[in-house]
């Protein structure tokens, strides 16, 4: 997965969950383009969540019964900035010319002055 740049997706705890008392069974989560719910008579359930995007919530932001949560986004944080995923990220994407770097701040090795993804 390009935005993890190899680091195993299955250690970042990013995914839905829902709460049954307060699924609606709109069906707006099986919008999903990564295939990441199963619809049973039921409703809807997380059948692979590891196949969500690491910090995509849109399923979340439709859900009709507010019933999907996820983890705290900090804990994310944390390790893309723990594992420098930030600045390999943004290394690969220079590589493939989606983005334009400045020669002063590859000298650096990071992208900013805190000190974040170096
Ligand atoms: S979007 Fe929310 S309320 Fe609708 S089916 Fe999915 S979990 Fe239930
Ligand atoms: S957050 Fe995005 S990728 Fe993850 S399950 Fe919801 S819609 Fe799919």
């Amino acid at each position: 997965m390009a935005w993890l740049v190899g680091y195993p997706r299955e250690k970042i705890n990013w995914h839905p969950s829902i709460d049954p008392e307060k699924c609606v069974k709109c069906g707006m989560c099986m919008n999903c383009g990564r295939n990441v719910y199963d619809w049973t008579d039921e409703g809807p359930v997380v059948a692979r969540p590891n196949q969500c995007i690491v910090g995509c919530n849109t399923c979340a932001n439709l859900c009709m019964g507010n019933a999907i949560s996820f983890p705290d986004k900090e804990t994310v944080r944390e390790i893309y900035k723990r594992e420098k995923i930030w600045s390999k990220v943004k290394k690969q994407l220079a590589e493939e010319g989606t983005i334009k770097t400045k020669q002063k701040t590859e000298e650096k090795g990071g992208c900013c002055e805190g000190g974040c993804c170096r």
